[in-house]
């Protein structure tokens, strides 16, 4: 494995700063683990301390007050939360069908590959024909599945403490910018605001990367038999699977029910980790989604033991 290096401060070299000298600019970690993401997305990456942190720095480094955003609607629910939080900077959003062309007059569009927890697929030929610059969230899919900068996009975002990081144990985002510019204005800014990732993340996202393709492969193929039997069961009424990755969503009569029943299956938030982890959405979103639906991160598990699980606390 590359070395972690905690290091905050490097010494000159021949009176000079060499390319790290302070952590806050750069650190030898944080290069490798960008390296590595950014040769998976074709593109240069920049980490930063959690997925709503890569949010923050490339909506402030990259727009001006009166400025809008045409974010997609069903989408993350923490990325409209964090917009409104920047309101009061003049940051504007509205809210559109991400399946259809965005609205005109906005200055940067925002789409979510697939959505969470809609599984929605953006429309990224419409979007790329907008005159606006395009950010893909793509933390549902990674880049095992979807590279939106081979389909347009000007920024793909990740919450790297879902697949990417993958275990449940690191909290750390990224931006990968398709152009060099964009990435040297959004380093320089999180440069100067401080919102980096530190060592010890990246390392972790070194370490998980390795394994990212063989633990998606095995939890698209685990999430398809899930799929295939939940659309078959009585109890289940609405099911929603973008087709590839572990994330669906279904609809039930007693979602408390089914929470508190399971067995094998967590009941937690999040998604992303080697453990199945279920809950209810409404419970944060509101009347935002119907108040039956269920978010389903699979894992690495045994299928048939997540469908008997399933199956036990359906009935
Ligand atoms: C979790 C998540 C985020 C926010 O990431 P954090 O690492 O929790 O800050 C953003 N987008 C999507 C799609 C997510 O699932």
């Amino acid at each position: 494995m590359e070395p972690l290096d905690r290091s905050t401060i490097w010494p000159y070299e021949g009176g000079k700063p060499g390319d790290f000298y302070y952590q806050r600019y750069a650190h030898p970690t944080g290069v490798a683990a960008e390296r590595a993401l950014g040769e998976l997305e074709g593109g240069e990456a920049l980490l930063f301390p959690s997925g709503s942190g890569a949010i923050t720095a490339l909506v402030l480094g990259l727009l001006e007050p009166g400025q809008t955003i045409a974010l997609a609607e069903g989408g993350y629910y923490g990325t409209s939360l964090l917009f409104g939080a920047l309101e009061p900077w003049g940051l504007r959003y509205v809210e559109f069908d991400q399946t259809s062309p965005p609205p005109d007059g906005v200055d940067l569009v925002w789409l979510e590959a697939p959505s969470n927890p809609f599984l929605t697929m953006p429309d990224f030929e419409a979007a790329g024909a907008a005159p606006a610059r395009v950010v893909v969230d793509s933390t549902a899919a990674t880049p095992v599945y979807v590279r939106p900068l081979e389909h347009g996009a000007d920024f793909v975002v990740h919450s790297a403490t879902k697949y990417l990081g993958g275990h449940s144990d690191v909290l750390l985002g990224a931006v990968v910018c398709g152009s060099a510019d964009d990435a040297e204005r959004l380093r320089s800014f999180r440069g100067r605001t401080g919102i980096v990732a530190a060592p010890d993340p990246c390392w972790l996202l070194l370490r998980s990367l390795k394994t990212l393709r063989v633990r998606m492969e095995r939890i698209t193929a685990t999430a398809r038999v899930l799929v295939e039997r939940l659309r078959a069961h009585p109890a289940v009424e609405t099911v929603r699977y973008a087709g590839f990755s572990g994330l669906l969503s279904f609809d039930v009569p007693d979602p408390g029910k089914v929470e508190t029943s399971l067995r094998l299956i967590k009941n937690a938030t999040s998604l992303g980790g080697t453990e199945s982890v279920l809950e209810s959405r409404a419970r944060w979103e509101g009347d935002r989604v119907p108040p039956g639906l269920l978010r389903l991160s699979v894992g690495l598990e045994d299928p048939d033991e997540l469908w008997a699980d399933l199956e036990q606390a359906l009935s």
